[in-house]
């Protein structure tokens, strides 16, 4: 985590930066320089513990805004990261998105299935009432036919 604090040089002269206000060497002001560390420092620490919370985007993000205020190799690794973990987020959910896409005909499909298996057994229902409230077929009419069969023979003979 000292990454922030590794030497820097003097703007302006290019001396090694001590952590100093003002450079030992041109005695420019360095205040704002410090300002920046300190603020790219927050903010991947900030994009660090994003990175643990799962929260990929937001540490992208605090990650971007480090590096813009003083670039720092490991800065530009943790961008790298966090652009690739927000990457692969994004491609999953794609994924995902494409694959309900797909499964909408089938669901619908399975939705119909339903409808017509509960239209079928209605259908059974109303043709099982119709039967149940016909008369019985009469074993009389089976006779007969059989007896005007033979009556038939009978009248070749
Ligand atoms: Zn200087």
């Amino acid at each position: 985590m000292t990454e922030a604090l590794t030497p820097r040089c003097c703007p302006v002269c290019q001396a090694r930066f001590r952590g100093q206000s003002i450079c030992s060497r041109c005695g420019a002001d360095l205040k704002p320089v410090m300002f920046l560390i300190a603020v790219a420092y927050r903010c991947r620490a900030a994009a660090r513990q994003a990175l643990l919370a799962g929260k990929f985007k937001q540490a992208e993000t605090l990650a971007s805004q480090a590096q813009a205020a003083c670039s720092t190799p490991l800065g530009s690794d943790l961008l790298l990261l966090s652009r690739w973990l927000v990457s692969l987020g994004s491609e999953r959910h794609q994924r995902s998105r494409r694959r309900v896409k797909e499964h909408r005909p089938v669901r619908q499909g399975s939705a119909n299935l339903v409808k017509l298996h509960r239209q079928i057994l209605r259908a059974v229902d109303r043709l099982e009432s119709t039967l149940r409230r016909l008369p019985a077929p009469s074993p009389r009419k089976k006779r007969s036919r059989r007896m005007a069969g033979r009556i038939k023979a009978r009248s070749r003979v």
